[in-house]
């Protein structure tokens, strides 16, 4: 139900409360107090050709070709796609299949370049005056720059930035909520460059030409609200309003926090767009500010490194294409108590096979684990029908039947459960007494329900092609018969070649044909048509010979 709750905002401004959700320990404290400091130069770096949702890019690169820092090396292939830069300058070594971010080990195809030290810039285009820029000249310097949402799901922020003709935007609401334990990225971010991320939300209002801007920040984090609302004051953006929500994971999930500052919901399988409503992440917005004033593609992104599994958890600048292996060491290494890395949060994000793998656009986070630090409780149970998971869901799912279904590969009951509106938040895991690694089963499902999908539209694709063969085949065979059987049945009408009788007719006839054409042409037949050079001139000689005599004669009777 829609409830008001009172706000904890200076600006008595109503807030209300989405389904469930979690008070958690927030363990931010190891990291939010790390100012945000370069990562080292890596010597390498590997860089995935698809570090966002949607269609990997595209190299324009070849192996052996010295490239500066910025310049594009893969575009875009297809609409939804991101261009993908250079992170410094260097030689590309090779273009290959790499080991990249999964849980699984997966490879895919990346572009790795060897660093050459020096950190030289391509020439940047910054546009200073963005305000002379159209809504579409905007999304194309975002899309050219390669900006993804760095809040996670890394879609392409350009086609975000496009409602399309008939769509107005009511409210462009920027996600400053950080909410999942750990991450304290954004919460650096805010402090230390406000002004970045104020700028990027005019910018993306502009191209949105939105009607209203409204920032939601979790109300654990006062400093970062305080660095908004004076980098708000400096430019005088009373237009931009500044809201401080309670702290409740996953507040930040685009859906929940769009409930807690409209009280609007977001359709089942919807976008938020369907309601009017758009949303980014502020570390997207300070990109965008960088793409557009400073002519910066996207190179780089903050990483918090943290976790009792690290030695000192820090805030990174880090290069796009960094192994994870040099952020710890920059952060004095792991201890002897790690037991497992992840890339994200420990809620939603992945564990890592090795730290040998590369931070893409999308890892906010490294966490290095000790045993049993967070959620990881004794051994996995039955399901005892509790219901703490249905309670906890903010998705308002229910969690246990969802559970069922995957483990029994129901894929049909499975989506009639709302898989898809699942977010993977974690919270039915976490206070799952049964320890059962819900959200597991959960990604397993949808992964296979997109792989069928895959394949029927193959084997669509498939039958089509077949069809389509087939009747072109039949119809060349349908054209053939009727050719051979017009043929045939011309002979038929004509008169049989070998009767004598039947060519005698057919002389005759043409004869007469022939007969019938001349005295219709006024042409009587002589007998000297058609004649030879030969017989010509024995008449020319006859003709002469008889004028001669003729003339004799004449000549005779005279006398
Ligand atoms: S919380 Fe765990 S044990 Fe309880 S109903 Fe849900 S899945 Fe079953
Ligand atoms: S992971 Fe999915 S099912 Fe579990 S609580 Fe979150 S939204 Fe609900």
């Amino acid at each position: 139900m829609t409830k008001p709750t009172s706000t904890t905002t200076a600006a008595a401004r109503k807030l209300w409360q989405f389904h469930g959700g979690l008070h958690l320990p927030d363990h931010k404290s190891l990291s939010c107090e790390q100012p945000i400091q370069p990562a080292v130069l890596p010597k390498r770096l590997v860089l995935p050709l698809q570090q966002h949702i949607g269609a990997p890019a595209k190299p324009i690169v070849e192996v052996g070709e010295r490239v500066r820092k910025g310049q594009t090396i893969a575009q875009p292939d297809g609409f939804v796609s991101a261009a993908l830069h250079a992170p410094t300058s260097g030689t590309v070594v090779a273009i290959e299949e790499r080991a990249v971010p999964h849980p699984s080990g997966l490879t895919a195809p990346c572009i790795v370049l060897e660093s050459d030290g020096e950190d030289r810039w391509v020439e940047l285009q910054p546009h200073g005056n963005w305000t002379t820029l159209d809504a579409s000249e905007l999304r194309n310097l975002i899309r050219e720059a390669g900006i993804v949402g760095l809040g996670g799901a890394g879609f392409p922020s350009f086609i975000k930035l496009n409602p399309g003709a008939r769509t107005e935007i009511d409210t462009l609401i920027l996600n400053a909520a950080e909410c999942e334990p750990y991450i304290t990225c954004d919460d650096r971010l805010m402090r230390e460059r406000a002004d970045e991320v104020i700028a990027g939300a005019r910018i993306m209002r502009h191209a949105l030409h939105a009607r209203r801007v409204v920032i939601g920040i979790e109300d654990n984090k006062p400093e970062a609200h305080a660095a908004l609302r004076d980098a708000l004051a400096r430019v005088d953006r009373s237009d931009i309003e500044l809201v401080q929500v309670p702290t409740r994971y996953p507040t930040g999930g685009e859906k929940q926090l769009i409930k807690v500052l409209t009280g609007k919901e977001v359709p089942s399988q919807g976008l938020p767009i369907d309601i009017n409503i758009v949303c980014h992440n502020v570390a997207t917005a300070a990109a965008v500010h960088r793409a557009v004033e400073h002519g910066e593609p996207l190179i780089s992104r903050i990483v918090t490194v943290t976790g009792r599994g690290v030695a000192t958890p820090r805030n990174l600048e880090v290069l796009i294409g960094t192994p994870v292996d040099d952020l710890l060491r920059q952060c004095g290494g792991t201890t002897p108590t790690l037991s497992r890395l992840v890339l994200g949060g420990p809620l939603m994000g992945i564990t890592l096979p090795h730290s040998g793998l590369p931070i893409t656009k999308t890892g906010n986070c490294i966490l290095a684990l000790a045993p049993g630090e967070f959620g990881q409780h004794g051994p996995v149970r039955n399901c005892i029908r509790c219901g703490e998971c249905a309670r906890a869901c903010p998705a308002n799912l229910l969690p246990q039947q969802l559970y069922w279904h995957a483990r029994a590969k129901d894929f049909d009951k499975v989506q009639d459960y709302n898989l898809f509106d699942c977010i993977e938040c974690g919270c039915c895991a976490y206070v799952c007494p049964a320890n059962l690694p819900l959200v597991q089963y959960y990604r397993y499902a949808k992964t296979a329900i997109w792989a069928q999908a895959r394949d029927k539209k193959k084997a669509e694709l498939a039958r089509e092609r077949h069809d389509f063969r087939t009747e072109r085949q039949e119809r060349e065979k349908a054209e053939r018969a009727a050719k051979l059987a017009k043929k045939k049945a011309a002979l038929e009408e004509s008169p049989a070649a070998d009767s004598e009788e039947a060519k005698k007719a057919a002389i005759k006839a043409a004869m007469e044909r022939a007969k019938a054409k001349r005295e219709a042409a006024g042409v009587e037949p002589k007998n000297t048509d058609n004649l030879t050079a030969d017989q010509q001139r024995q008449i020319d000689e006859a003709e002469a010979r008889r004028a001669t005599e003729k003339k004799n004669e004449s000549a005779n009777e005279r006398e």
